[in-house]
């Protein structure tokens, strides 16, 4: 059931944290309950990927080495959804911002459409119980539900609970891959997080706790803040 309360939040909530936080699990479950929308810039450029577009084709061979896709690509991607004529003041970002440009720019983006501060909420997590999450992580191919065959498995093995679909493992959800991709968090990831403690905005959250638990520390994080 949605609860105004958080619809209400009036402003972007961050969702930060490296890959295999659970920043994604808890996006949808947050976006869902509340009915606000969910942005996640890796499904974003997942989908230009399937469907061939010339954004798709640039931003390919960055994804497949797990390395970030360009500053200005994801970010005017994220800008025109956002600037769209009536698009809900608040709304969950999951995997954006990734680097300390796109969240200047993000914030100078809100400030001149005269759009509250965002408010980060920081999913902490250590990088061994990162690394089985990730290698564990199975992906719908038809809805995106996420799962983790050690921590969250379906009831039947390879098959969505919601509508039966096909789950895959992402080709970059692979270890080297995955190596890289939390290598590229710390490198960058790291500085937003400081970005975001300077200007007083971040919670700090256990990525670790049972996906439900989590959920529920989120909506009390949330609600409060309004
Ligand atoms: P994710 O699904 O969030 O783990 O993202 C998967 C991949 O998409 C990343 O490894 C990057 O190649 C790309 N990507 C997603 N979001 C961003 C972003 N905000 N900035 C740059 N690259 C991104």
């Amino acid at each position: 059931m949605a609860d105004p309360s958080v619809a209400s939040l009036g402003r972007a909530v961050i969702f930060l944290g490296p890959p295999g936080a659970g920043k994604g699990t808890q996006a949808r479950q947050i976006a869902k309950r509340f009915d606000v929308p969910h942005i996640s810039t890796g499904d974003m450029i997942r989908e230009h990927i399937q469907r061939g577009t010339p954004l798709g084709q640039s931003a390919r061979p960055f994804m497949d080495r797990g390395e970030l896709v360009p500053d200005e690509v994801v970010l005017n991607m994220v800008e025109e959804l956002v600037a769209q004529p009536g698009f809900p003041e608040t709304f969950v970002l999951d995997g954006f911002p990734r680097t300390f440009r796109q969240a200047e720019r993000f914030d100078e983006f809100l400030r001149e459409h005269g759009r509250a501060e965002p408010l980060v909420v920081h999913f902490v997590v250590d990088t061994k119980q990162l690394l089985r999450r990730l290698t564990g992580r199975r992906t719908c191919s038809v809805g995106g539900e996420i799962y983790n065959i050690y921590d969250n498995p379906p009831r039947v093995p390879g098959q969505c609970d919601v509508d039966g679909g096909k789950l895959i493992q992402r080709p970059d959800d692979n270890e080297d891959v995955i190596t890289r991709r939390l290598g590229t968090y710390i490198a960058r990831t790291r500085l937003l997080v400081d970005y975001y403690r300077k200007e007083n905005a971040l919670l700090e959250l256990d990525g670790l706790a049972p996906p439900a638990v989590v959920t529920e520390r989120l909506i009390e994080m949330l609600a409060p803040a309004r």
